[in-house]
């Protein structure tokens, strides 16, 4: 098992749900950490409970990734002792409404492309040049399993998973010579704030998708994206796909409503 000690460790949506636990997991193991997200009061909160309890360092960054300008800004004028990013974790993302194609709100796709796609490619256009620099480095996208099979009303959601998923094996092709490992984690079901922000904090509508079902922890993600992330350093973890045990894919779900 490769050590992580003092490794600096960047994360996208680090102030909530899989981020945050990917956070706490990585400082565990002594990981300096970036944090960002658009919420700077949560991260602040984060970074003040890591530090306390886990003596580790952490640079906290107000972001928002679909900001392509501000994305170059902010990775281009980290300080230099922050500079040497040795494992990205793209985990910024969202599903935004639950329509049809035929009629849904072009705004929410725009949000999910603009995040999960573009804001993906951002932060790794701007981290990833200086691990092919130094021949070194990790690359952790989260994927899904809407990215392997659509769902009902995932649509663009799906779409944006798919091209997630399209560009861990491009991107992992491109750096085939540079030395650098390149994973996605792929969930299913997770207990996070996604389905309030699917839903615009419609309680009722965000309840209803975990009914009758144990949903996975971000910790148990944060445990794979981990695992992905101390294996030897020959060893490139491609792909984990991890869903709760009552979910055997994308649209095959067995609810317990006894
Ligand atoms: P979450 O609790 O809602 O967390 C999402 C995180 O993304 C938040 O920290 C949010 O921070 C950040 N974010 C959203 N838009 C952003 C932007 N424009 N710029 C910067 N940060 C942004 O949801 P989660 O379930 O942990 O989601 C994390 C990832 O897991 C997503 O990529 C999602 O697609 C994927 N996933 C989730 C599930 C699930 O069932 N929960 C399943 C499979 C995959 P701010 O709002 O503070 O910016």
């Amino acid at each position: 098992m490769a050590s992580l000690k003092n490794k600096i460790v960047f994360i996208t949506g680090a102030s909530s749900g899989i981020g945050k636990a990917c956070a706490e997991i990585f400082a565990s193991k002594g990981t300096n950490l970036i944090l960002c997200a658009r919420r700077i009061d949560r991260l602040n909160e984060l970074r003040k409970t890591l530090i306390k309890k886990y003596k580790v360092k952490v640079l906290i960054l107000q972001l928002d990734v679909r900001k392509s300008h501000d994305v170059k800004k902010v990775i281009g004028s980290l300080p230099t002792q922050w500079k040497q990013i040795d494992i990205l974790i793209n985990n910024a993302g969202l599903a935004r409404g639950f329509s049809k194609v035929h009629e849904a709100d072009i705004t929410h796709w725009e949000e999910m492309i603009d995040t999960n796609v573009k804001g993906l490619l951002y932060v790794t256009r701007a981290i990833l040049s200086q691990m092919v620099e130094r021949k070194r480095g990790h690359v952790i996208n989260i994927g899904s399993t809407a990215g392997h099979e659509v769902n009902v009303m995932g649509n663009v959601y799906c779409a944006t998973k798919f091209a997630v998923k399209a560009l861990t094996q491009s991107i992992r092709v491109d750096v085939l010579d540079k030395n650098i490992k390149v994973t996605s984690v792929d969930p299913g079901m997770v207990l996070t704030e996604f389905a309030k922000v699917r839903f615009s904090g419609d309680e009722n509508r965000s309840n209803e998708v975990y009914e009758g079902v144990t949903p996975l922890s971000p910790k148990d993600v944060a445990e794979a994206v981990l695992f992905s992330a101390n294996r030897p350093k020959n060893v490139n973890i491609n792909e984990i796909v991890l869903t709760p045990i009552c979910q055997a894919s994308s649209t095959q779900i067995y609810r317990n409503k006894a």
